[in-house]
């Protein structure tokens, strides 16, 4: 029988979740639910110096906004806490000196500025320089001294990290679920920092060792991890453990051109590439969740970016992906960015919801914009959006789209101003004294008057209905005019008739 399915997101809290990385952790939940599995969220924070504050509460919120929580991780389900990489310090210093006694690994004492000095060197020589086998029996660590040197060092409690030792002349032929075989000659790899000189391991070490010990089974990460996989596997070979399967993913790129989707790039084109608000002292970056976009849609864009179902289908809520998903089907080229489609995806979402929802939503907005949250009826709120949220992308273009319901035009479209000519002011009087004498206003009633009046009195159909719309909107836009009319009622009508005769 094969090992039960778990795979992680193991993200650093350096600042807030890019959506790269959003989409590795939705790739990872989708793998286990489909295979009941655990998903689990460790933080890898060996790195003290890239540390930042609130990125770990960043993380999980965005997560938990998204619907795809972690089954296990920091205060949740501890199985194989603790979860942050800080507080399992103690534990790695073992495995780094396993590693030592095997021959897999070594103390090198160079100080920076040497291997800088070393460095420099080199580039002149148009050279780079690469520490491993090619060096290593020249500079300064334990296969290039004696054992007794070494050990005066270490006595004497010289500052030194630990290597690995990367064997030399093979090929390495390994396995990428997405990728499929993937070959690595270890002769151009280098000789990775295994353990640092502050007493913390480095990535390379803690994640290997945590994904051993908290029995992961898939590596699902993105694309620019690849490069390490020949050294993760070679650590796993040398604890003589069985490696997880890897599954590295495509890179989402620009929008526009080649390359690494960038927050520059959001930046540039005014869309975010966070899931939530990012706020510090020196400013903000904008958010998915802030800008109006439902989680639902965020997961179903990042979801495409990088896989289909193999059909044309494009709009799939969180549970039929957990059903659908495979990893099989996840492309091995970059996925474009494509913010238009991103607003196209939450207009379906939006108009999911339902209109009395969305009325609950626009409530606060109105509020905001009339000051007067007492007045606003939810039923006619309802009936607002039913005619408006076909326009919209988000709730919060709502008040742009629907403002001419609640407070009168303040100006008038210059361009639709053409439509007003010498005769209307006496047609549009006309037209409120036929307004005035419907008793029962409502849409269907008061267009059967108005257009039965105009036909007896032949007049054309454009000579009342765009200056009509032009006193009541402000412009030639909005839903039906008898349904604005009727949501307004008589008297708001007829002033705002009286006003246009009087300002147009
Ligand atoms: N801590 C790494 C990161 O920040 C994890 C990479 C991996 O999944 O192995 O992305």
């Amino acid at each position: 029988m094969s090992k039960p399915v778990r795979v992680r997101f193991a993200p650093s809290p350096t600042g807030p979740l890019h959506i790269g990385g959003v989409r590795t952790a939705l790739f990872n939940y989708l793998f286990a639910k489909k295979n009941k599995g655990t998903f689990y969220l460790r933080i890898e924070d060996t790195d003290q110096n890239r540390f930042v504050a609130g990125a770990e509460e960043y993380i999980l919120e965005a997560l938990e906004w998204l619907g795809i929580a972690p089954d296990e991780t920091i205060g949740k389900n501890e199985k194989f806490g603790p979860y942050r990489q800080s507080e399992r310090k103690e534990l790695y210093r073992q495995y780094a000196d396993q590693l030592i006694a095997t021959g897999n690994a070594y103390y090198a004492f160079d100080t920076a500025d040497s291997l800088d000095t070393l460095r420099k060197e080199l580039e002149n020589e148009g050279k780079t320089f690469i520490y491993n086998h090619s060096n290593r029996d020249q500079l300064n660590n334990s296969l290039a001294l004696t054992e007794e040197e070494t050990n005066t060092k270490l006595t004497n409690g010289e500052e030194y990290v630990i290597r690995f030792k990367t064997p030399i002349n093979e090929t390495l032929h390994l396995h990428d679920v997405i990728r499929g075989d993937v070959k690595f000659d270890t002769n151009l790899l280098d000789d990775k920092v295994l353990f640092k000189s502050d007493g913390m391991p480095t990535y390379h070490l803690a994640n290997i060792v945590d994904d051993h010990l908290m029995e992961t089974s898939h590596v699902i990460r993105g694309e620019e991890w690849l490069p390490s996989m020949p050294l993760h596997v070679l650590l796993y070979r040398a604890f003589g453990w069985e490696a997880p399967e890897f599954a590295h993913l495509p890179l989402i790129l620009k929008p526009i051109g080649n390359g690494k989707l960038s927050k520059r790039d959001g930046d540039k084109m005014g869309f975010p590439v966070f899931p939530l608000e990012w706020k510090t002292a020196e400013g903000s970056s904008s958010g998915y969740r802030e800008k109006g976009f439902y989680p639902e849609t965020v997961v179903n864009f990042l979801a495409l970016l990088g896989w289909n179902d193999g059909t044309e289908k494009e709009l799939f809520t969180l549970e039929e992906l957990a059903q659908v998903f495979d990893l099989k089907r996840v492309h091995k080229s970059g996925a474009k960015f494509d913010p238009e489609k991103n607003k196209w995806f939450n207009h379906q979402y939006l108009m999911k919801k339902s209109d009395e929802d969305l009325a609950k939503q626009f409530q606060l907005i109105v509020a905001e914009n009339t000051g007067k949250i007492e007045e606003i009826e939810i039923n006619k709120l309802t009936r607002i959006v039913s005619l408006i949220k076909e326009r919209a992308h988000f709730v919060n273009e709502f008040w742009e789209l629907s403002n001419y319901f609640f407070e009168a035009p303040n100006s008038y479209d210059e361009k639709a101003s053409k439509n007003w000519k010498e005769e209307t002011p006496a047609l549009m009087l006309q037209l409120i004294t036929i307004l005035e004498g419907i008793s029962d206003f409502n849409s269907i009633n008061i267009e059967n008057i108005v257009k039965e009046w105009m036909t007896n009195n032949e007049i054309g159909m454009g000579k009342i209905m765009q200056p009509f719309r032009l006193s009541l909107v402000g412009a030639l836009k909005g839903p039906h005019l008898f349904d604005i009319v009727e949501i307004i009622g008589k008297d708001e009508t007829i002033a705002r008739l009286k006003k246009a005769i009087t300002t147009l």
